[in-house]
Formats: structure tokens, sequence, C-alpha cells
């Protein structure tokens, strides 16, 4: 059976302004089109301690059970098997394993929880509550959006 050769694009949104990307599969990091902040689009694991004000890729996040973080999370998917601290937006899936701690609101478009994890904080579940790949540009949740006008790109 002939598969297809997997996309070599893939659809992201900003981390910062929530518009609507397209970075190639194997892409670290791309200036946004939009804002022009620089969007991280790397997996990250996350194995020790860390505390940062916001930590925002568009791609995987996964905290270790060793992990411990304090921080707002936006990522495409969340696995937790540790701590965390601070509110998550999980553009997809969010799991908490049965070793995950997690303290904060947390917003994703599916989620699971496994017996014996440890939740406390409110939950938005489901495509109304968070940003959608296909809806083109818009808002983040939260994120100050400072873009005027309807025109694409800036007259510079
Ligand atoms: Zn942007």
């Amino acid at each position: 059976m002939a598969r297809p050769l997997p996309p070599h694009d893939r659809r992201i949104l900003c981390t910062s302004c929530g518009g609507l990307l397209v970075v190639a599969y194997e892409a670290k990091s791309v200036n946004c089109s939009h804002c022009h902040q620089r969007v991280i689009c790397e997996a990250l694991v996350i194995r020790d301690y860390v505390a940062v004000r916001r930590l925002r890729t568009a791609n995987t996040v996964h905290i270790t059970k060793k992990g411990n973080v304090l921080a707002s999370i936006w990522c495409e998917s969340l696995t937790v098997d540790g701590r965390l601290k601070g509110e998550a937006i999980a553009l997809e899936r969010m799991t908490l394993t049965r070793k995950a701690e997690v303290q904060g609101d947390l917003r994703a478009m599916c989620l699971t929880v496994e017996e014996g994890a440890i939740l406390s904080g409110t939950m938005r579940i489901g495509p109304e509550h968070i940003p959608q790949h296909d809806a083109g540009p818009q808002p983040a949740a939260a994120l100050p959006d400072d873009a005027e006008g309807a025109s694409p790109r800036s007259a510079s």
C-alpha cells in the first residue's frame, strides 16, 4: 500500500498574536508574519524546575515526572507527568497522567485525566474555548493585539 508522504508544512497559531502561520515541520522558530514576534516551534521537554512568566511553543510540551513548572503555558499539546502551577492552554490535547499535580486554569480542545492525577483549577474544554487553526488571524486569549486595519502587511 502506498502511503502518502507526510506533509512538509504544518499550520500553527502565532504564540503572540494568535495569527495563522504555515511553517516547516522541522522549523525550530519562525518570525510571525502578522506581528513579527519570534515564535518557538520546537517541542519542549521539561525535566526539572522551571519558573518563567510565559512558556510558549507552537508544538508539544511535556512536563516529565521530575518537572516542576511555574509558568503560563501556551502550546499545541501538553502532557503533564509532573507538577504545573499556572494556567495552560493547549490548542489540541492535554493529558494529565496519574503522577500529575496541577494547580491552575486549563483550556484545551480535549482533556484526558488519568486516575490519580491531582488537579485544582477551572477547566474549559472544547473548541469554543480555544483559538482555532482554521479560523484565521484572531487575537489570542488575553493577549494585547494592537494590529490595526485589515491590511495584511505593513507599509515599510
Ligand atoms: Zn504573531
